[in-house]
């Protein structure tokens, strides 16, 4: 993979949507392994003199420190991201934020726009296939709602295939949800391999254990 050459830009926008961001592991169906690694935040501004919609990786602890919410207006500095297909967000790397204008947490029912939380308790939850139609339209402004940058072992140890899926980490009486299509996942030699969906209760299995109520759903 081919890295690209990085620039930092400075960007000013409004937030639509904030949530948890990851990395996942695929191996057949044998392994489906979600690491997050903090938060993405999707704006609508001006990022490198362009006016755009464009999302912005932050870290936990920059998003606990500046209790971001939808609405807000945030101005900041990032870097272009060095490989395309590790990375959803357009942007990392961020540094200076500074929210310009704040905006009240809002809603409890679907799409979940309230307060996000930490992500031990994302990991605890673990989540389960999300239709990306759902993710592009109704769940896109869902704090629960996730784009898992996905790294598919093609050939053990020797290469491996990347791409871009959807996932959900909200309750599972969520009336919007669908898992949507199952989903193939490549293997050298072999064909026929999918996630149809029962990987999903594996990662749902710790999800009421300790620290889980209600109210977390909403
Ligand atoms: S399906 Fe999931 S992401 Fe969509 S609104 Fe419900 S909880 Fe949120």
């Amino acid at each position: 993979m081919e890295p690209q050459a990085q620039e930092q830009i400075e960007f000013q926008g409004m937030i639509r949507s904030i949530q948890p961001r990851s990395t996942v592991w695929r191996y057949k169906t044998d392994n489906r392994t979600h690491r997050l690694t903090g938060y993405n935040l999707f704006l609508t501004g001006t990022a490198k003199g362009e006016q755009r919609d464009f999302s912005v990786a932050v870290s936990e602890k920059q998003l606990q420190k500046c209790q971001f919410h939808i609405g807000d207006m945030i101005r900041s500095s990032a870097w272009t991201k060095r490989y395309a297909n590790l990375e959803y967000a357009d942007f990392y790397r961020v540094s200076k934020l500074k929210k310009l204008q704040a905006a009240e947490p809002v809603r409890t029912q679907a799409p979940f726009t309230g307060n996000l939380y930490d992500l031990a308790t994302y990991r605890r939850r673990g989540c389960r296939m999300l239709s990306d139609r759902l993710w592009k339209g109704k769940c896109f402004p869902c704090k629960w709602a996730n784009m898992a940058a996905v790294t598919i072992e093609f050939n053990f140890g020797k290469s491996q295939k990347h791409r871009f899926e959807t996932f959900c980490y909200g309750p599972e009486d969520c009336p919007l949800y669908a898992m949507g299509r199952k989903r193939g996942v490549p293997y050298i030699h072999e064909s026929g391999i999918f996630d149809e969906g029962w990987i999903d209760d594996i990662c749902l299995q710790y999800r009421y254990d300790g620290g889980y109520t209600e109210e977390e759903d909403e």
